[in-house]
This record gives structure tokens, C-alpha cells and sequence, in this order.
């Protein structure tokens, strides 16, 4: 579904908590959730922005997390993707009980520091879960036709690791796969500078995304490659090591 009159903000949503219909779930794997949400008083989001998602206990105890938003602006139901962390309090709710027809409360869109305003001409590399705010880029970017300002690097461990592998694999110059060789023909490893070389130069943004440690990894190479740091926008969470 697409409504091409919204276009993008970064304004802070008006009205705090909404509600939000469960519209569409998928579980590409046991561990993953892909959510589609009809949010009331919708505003478009930046790519890169994010949704807090409210969970309420009965006995009126909340919790809540952060969601980046994968669908692209012009999409009128917000799409999240959710890992599921054994133990946790919000991502095993959301992965093995959440049905379509079901309510949450959401807030957002949230964040103008990791949001791609489309333009820029980016690199944007994610590992694991990290990659969700890219594929919003990458939507984002394939409805533009500038495809061109946007190169993408995926990481996981395996192809069918990757969430929106698909999407991901489109988009991008390279997916670095630790564990298998990668579908254009890249051999196993974990990232490393060869795979962010031949992308850098004429790029005026970095997004980093995904785990502390991969997101340590990726943003001391593209330092090491010249990139100065203030280019480098970062965002830190996954369970990719
Ligand atoms: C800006 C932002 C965007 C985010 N976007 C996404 C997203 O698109 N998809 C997504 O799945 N998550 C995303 N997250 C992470 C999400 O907000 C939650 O932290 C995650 O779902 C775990 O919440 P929980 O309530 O299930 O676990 P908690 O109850 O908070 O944690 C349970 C236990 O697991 C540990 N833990 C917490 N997170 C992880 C992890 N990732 N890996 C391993 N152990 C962990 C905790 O330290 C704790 O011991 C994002 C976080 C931020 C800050």
C-alpha cells in the first residue's frame, strides 16, 4: 500500500503514544518477525528512523523498544523486524504471540541522526538485524531511481541469516557472509576493508548498523580508509558478534 503525497520528516511525531493494528506478520525464520502495523495518525518516516513499540502487563507494567522502520515513507503500513532475544522481556512477545488483528502502542517515527534524507550520496553497512533501517533506505532509494547514491553492505553469518536477504542482495555491491561464500561469488570472512574500498570514495555519509562489536569493526575500517569521523553516523544494537 503507498501513498505518494507523505513525504519524509524528521519532525518528532505529535501526540506521544499511538495505536497501532497488526496488519500482516511474517516469520521468514523461528527467530525473526516481520510486522506490518496500521498506526493511527501515521507520519511518514526518514529512512533510518525508528518506532518505540509499548508492550502493558496486566497488572499495568510496560516495556518498551526500539524498532527501525523497514518499509520505504510512501508505504502507509509502518513494517518492523524483530529478532527474538531468549529472555527478553518485548522481542519474544513480538516474534511468538503477536497475530494480526492484535493492538500495540507505538511512538514515533523517532531519530534524525541515522536518517538518510535520499540525496546524499551513502554507504550504509548492516550486520544481522542491523541492516532493517537500510532496506527502508534501499525502498526508499528504488522508488527515488537513485539507486546509484546508495550502496549497501550486508553482513550475517549465512545467506539465510540475513534478514531481507533478498533486498539487501539487490541493492548491494557486496555481501559479506562469515560462513559461506556469498551469492556474487564473495569467498567466507567477516568484513574487512577490501569489501569497503571500492565504495567509499565520492560518498558523503556512512551508516553503520548492527552489533557493538561489528559496529566497532566496520567503523575503525572505514576510519582506517580515510573517512573522517564526523561522515560516520552509527547505530548500535543486533546480536550479530
Ligand atoms: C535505535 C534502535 C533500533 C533498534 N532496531 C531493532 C530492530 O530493527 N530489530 C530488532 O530486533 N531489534 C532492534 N533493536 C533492539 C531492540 O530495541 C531490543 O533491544 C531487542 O528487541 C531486545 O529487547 P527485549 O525486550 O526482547 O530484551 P531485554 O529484555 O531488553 O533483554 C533480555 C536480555 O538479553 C540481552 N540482550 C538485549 N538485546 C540483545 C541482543 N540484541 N542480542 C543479545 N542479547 C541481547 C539483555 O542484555 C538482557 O540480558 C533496536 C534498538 C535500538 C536502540
Amino acid at each position: 500500500m503507498t501513498d505518494t503525497t507523505m513525504t519524509p520528516t524528521v519532525d518528532a511525531p505529535h501526540g506521544g503514544w499511538n495505536r497501532a493494528v497488526v496488519r500482516e506478520v511474517m516469520h521468514p525464520t523461528s527467530r525473526l518477525v516481520m510486522i506490518h502495523l496500521e498506526v493511527d495518525h501515521h507520519m511518514p518516516h526518514m529512512p533510518g528512523q525508528r518506532y518505540v513499540v509499548r508492550l502493558t502487563a496486566q497488572d499495568g507494567y510496560t516495556a518498551s523498544r526500539s524498532y527501525s522502520v523497514a518499509s520505504a515513507p510512501s508505504e502507509s503500513l509502518v513494517e518492523i523486524c524483530v529478532e527474538r532475544v531468549d529472555d527478553g522481556e518485548v522481542s519474544t512477545h513480538l516474534v511468538d504471540v503477536v497475530e494480526v488483528g492484535d493492538e500495540l502502542e507505538v511512538r514515533g517515527p523517532i531519530g534524525g541522526w541515522f536518517a538518510w534524507d535520499g540525496v546524499t550520496p551513502a554507504l550504509a553497512i548492516g550486520g544481522g538485524t542491523g541492516v532493517v533501517p537500510l532496506v527502508s533506505m534501499f525502498r526508499y532509494a528504488r522508488e527515488l531511481d537513485r539507486i546509484d547514491d546508495l550502496c549497501l553492505i550486508g553482513a550475517a553469518r549465512t545467506f539465510d541469516d540475513l534478514p531481507y536477504a533478498d533486498d539487501i542482495a539487490q541493492g548491494c555491491s557486496v555481501l559479506a557472509l562469515s560462513r559461506e561464500a556469498s551469492p556474487h561469488g564473495r569467498p567466507a570472512g567477516h568484513i574487512r576493508a577490501e569489501d569497503l574500498a571500492p565504495h567509499v570514495e565520492g560518498r558523503e555519509v556512512f551508516f553503520v548498523c548492527g552489533s557493538t562489536r561489528f559496529a566497532e569493526t566496520a567503523s575503525s575500517l572505514l576510519v582506517d580508509l580515510g573517512v573522517p569521523t564526523h561522515r560516520i553516523r552509527v547505530e548500535r544494537f543486533g546480536s550479530l558478534a
